[in-house]
C-alpha cells in the first residue's frame, strides 16, 4: 500500500476541511463534523461493516485511488445490500484492480490540451480551471483519479497565476469552468478570491462550478459559500447526482440555497452499471432533480476509459436504449443529453440513437417517440 493515502490531506487541512476551528460559524460547524466523522483515511474503512475479505479487497483497491466519504453520504448506504448504489460509488472494490489494456490515465486528454498548468482548453470560448486536485468525496469511477493521485495538491495562489494570465490574454474565452478536484472543497475566502479574479477579466461572462459537494457534503453549502460566489458574473453550478437515493432533505436544502443565491443549476450524471443503468432509476433521478431540487438534467455521460472501471461500464447500445426510453418518458426539461467525451480530445458528442431512418431528396422518414416511422417533406421557398 502506498503511504500517501494515510497521510492527512495537507491541502484539505490547510483549506480548513478538517480544521478544528473554535471560531467557525455555526453554519460551518455541521459540515466540518460531517467531514471529521466520515471516512478520511484507508484505516477508517476498518470501522465499516465489511467482511474481512471485503476489507482486504477494499484496502488493496484504495492504493489506486484515494478514499474519502463524508458522514452524510456514508449514512445513505444500506449495508444489508452488497450491491447498494451508494456503496458502489464510494467503497473501493477489488474489481478496480483489474485494469484492461486500452484504459487510460487521462481518458479525455486534459493534459494534452493544457497550454499552462491547471488549465485545459479544448474550445475557443471556454476553459477548465483546476483550483484544487482534492475533493470532499472520492468517487471510485472518477475519470481524473490519476491526476488526483499524481498531482493531488490543493489551492495555491502562485499555481493559478499562469492560468489567470492565460484567460486575460485570450478575449475569446467567455466561460470559466472551475473543476478539479472539487472547487467547493475550498474555503469561502479562497472561492471569493478566485471569483473576484475571474470577474475582473472583462470578456469572461459565465462562471461554472462543477461539483459533487451538494451530493456528498450538502452541509457545506452555507450562506457564506453562496456569498463567496456572488458578483458580476452569471454563475452556473453543475452538480453530479447519479441516483435518486442521493436526493435527500439536506441536498434539497443545499440546492435551494444555491438557487436562492441566483445561480442556475444543472446536473451531469455518469452512466454506471449496477448503479443507474435501469430506465426506472434514471427516470426517477431526472424527475426528482427537476421537480424537487430545481436542477435541470444536462448530460448523462457514457463511461469513459478510466482505469479499473470495466465493471461499471455499459455498452453504447445499452446507453442508447436507455436514452431513447428516457426521451419517450420524460419532458424535454427533465431529459439529459447522452454524451461521450471522446479520448484524444474529441470533446463531448451526443451518442443518442438517430431517429432518422432514410432521406430521399426532400423526403425524410423519421421515427417518432412511439417508435412509428413518419414522413416529413421539406418545403422551403425562395426568398
Ligand atoms: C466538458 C468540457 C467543457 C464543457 O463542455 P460543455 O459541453 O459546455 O458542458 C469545456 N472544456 C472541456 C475541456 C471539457 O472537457
Ligand atoms: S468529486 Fe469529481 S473529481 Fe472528485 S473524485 Fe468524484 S468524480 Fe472525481
Amino acid at each position: 500500500m502506498t503511504s500517501h493515502l494515510d497521510i492527512p490531506d495537507a491541502g484539505m487541512a490547510a483549506a480548513g476541511m478538517a480544521a478544528d476551528d473554535g471560531r467557525a460559524h455555526d453554519d460551518d460547524a455541521s459540515w466540518q463534523d460531517d467531514v471529521r466523522a466520515g471516512v478520511r483515511h484507508v484505516r477508517d474503512l476498518d470501522s465499516l461493516p465489511l467482511s474481512p475479505a471485503e476489507r482486504e479487497a477494499a484496502q488493496a483497491a484504495a492504493t489506486r485511488h484515494k478514499v474519502r466519504i463524508p458522514k452524510a453520504y456514508l449514512d445513505l448506504i444500506d449495508w444489508s445490500d452488497p450491491a447498494d448504489p451508494i456503496r458502489a460509488q464510494v467503497i473501493p472494490s477489488p474489481e478496480e484492480l483489474a485494469e484492461l489494456e486500452g484504459e487510460l490515465d487521462d481518458p479525455i486528454a486534459d493534459h494534452a490540451f493544457s497550454p499552462v498548468p491547471r488549465l485545459t482548453r479544448r474550445h475557443a470560448d471556454r476553459v477548465l480551471l483546476f483550483p484544487t486536485y482534492q475533493c470532499a468525496v472520492y468517487c471510485r469511477f472518477c475519470f481524473r483519479k490519476e491526476s488526483l493521485t499524481s498531482i493531488g495538491r490543493g489551492f495555491s495562489r502562485e499555481a493559478l497565476e499562469p492560468a489567470f494570465a492565460y484567460i486575460e490574454a485570450h478575449p475569446e474565452i467567455r466561460e470559466v469552468i472551475l473543476t478539479g478536484g472539487d472547487p467547493l472543497s475550498l474555503p469561502d475566502k479562497v472561492l471569493a478570491e478566485i471569483r473576484a479574479r475571474i470577474e475582473a477579466v472583462p470578456h469572461v461572462r459565465l462562471l461554472r462550478i462543477h461539483t459533487r459537494v451538494p451530493v456528498a457534503l450538502p452541509s457545506r453549502i452555507t450562506s457564506g459559500l453562496v456569498r463567496s460566489l456572488q458578483g458580476r458574473l452569471m454563475v452556473t453550478v453543475v452538480t453530479h447526482f447519479n441516483h435518486a437515493r442521493e436526493i435527500t432533505d439536506a441536498a434539497e436544502q443545499a440546492c435551494r440555497a444555491l438557487r436562492q443565491g441566483g445561480f442556475v443549476l444543472l446536473n451531469q450524471s455518469v452512466l454506471l452499471k449496477g448503479v443507474n443503468d435501469m430506465v426506472e432509476v434514471l427516470e426517477e433521478l431526472c424527475r426528482e432533480l427537476m421537480y424537487r431540487l430545481g436542477v435541470k438534467p444536462y448530460y448523462l455521460h457514457h463511461g469513459d476509459l478510466a482505469r479499473g472501471m470495466a465493471h461499471r461500464r455499459t455498452t453504447i447500445a445499452e446507453g442508447q436504449a436507455l436514452a431513447s426510453a428516457l426521451r419517450a418518458r420524460l419532458s424535454g426539461i427533465c431529459n439529459p443529453v447522452y454524451v461521450l467525451d471522446l479520448p484524444d480530445g474529441g470533446g463531448k458528442v451526443p451518442l443518442g440513437a438517430s431517429y432518422i431512418e432514410v432521406q430521399d431528396g426532400e423526403t425524410w422518414r423519421i421515427r417518432g417517440q412511439d417508435g412509428e416511422l413518419r414522413t416529413y417533406t421539406e418545403l422551403v421557398g425562395d426568398l
